[in-house]
């Protein structure tokens, strides 16, 4: 690879983790690519990137044990299947969401048809590494860093005020804020 092509590479990787417009050729899209389209404003549209995904999602799923957030799986046709424990709250919910859309985003080659079933703590079977990267990825998913500074910015600054912009819990928020550098 020639150097130019190494640094355009690298251009349009930096393009798409700063939620930059660029072109996209439709062959190479992937799915960070869909995810950005349902997260150009607050609240993001979770279920519509999940749509997109192509993943079904139970918002509302049972679990015997009620220690688990929720899970994803691979099913027999090749789709991936959600669920989310109905009897969490609303905000912690979309955080279930987006955390099993991390998984998907980032390890589907280890969701099978088990699957992976997180816990309260976000804890799966997966490694240490690959829970903290869902989670990062979840916060990012939930509170877009770009729109969280615009936010910023403009004085939105309170964790309530944030929250019920984002749909996000004050916990939730308050370590977004941390990991942006901004404190309220
Ligand atoms: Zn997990």
């Amino acid at each position: 690879m020639t150097l130019h092509a190494r640094r355009l590479m690298r251009t349009l990787a930096t393009h798409t983790t700063e939620g930059k417009t660029r072109m996209i050729n439709v062959a190479t899209i992937t799915p960070f690519d869909i995810a950005k389209c349902y997260m150009k404003k607050a609240p993001t549209d979770l279920m519509g990137m999940a749509s997109a995904l192509g993943i079904r999602v139970d918002n509302n799923a049972t679990f015997e044990d009620k220690n688990l957030s929720g899970s994803i799986k691979r099913c027999r046709d090749g789709s991936y299947q959600i669920a989310i424990n109905g009897s969490d709250s609303e905000q912690r919910k979309r955080f279930t969401l987006a955390h099993e859309l991390a998984h998907f985003m980032l390890h589907r080659d280890i969701i099978d048809s088990v699957g992976l079933v997180d816990d309260a703590m976000y804890r799966s079977g997966a490694s240490a590494t690959e829970e903290y990267q869902a989670n990062s990825l979840a916060a990012e998913l939930l509170m877009p860093k770009d729109l969280v500074r615009l936010f910023w910015k403009k004085g939105l600054c309170g964790i309530y005020q944030l929250g019920g912009a984002f749909d996000a819990s004050p916990d939730a928020v308050k370590i977004r804020l941390r990991q942006l550098g901004l404190s309220p």
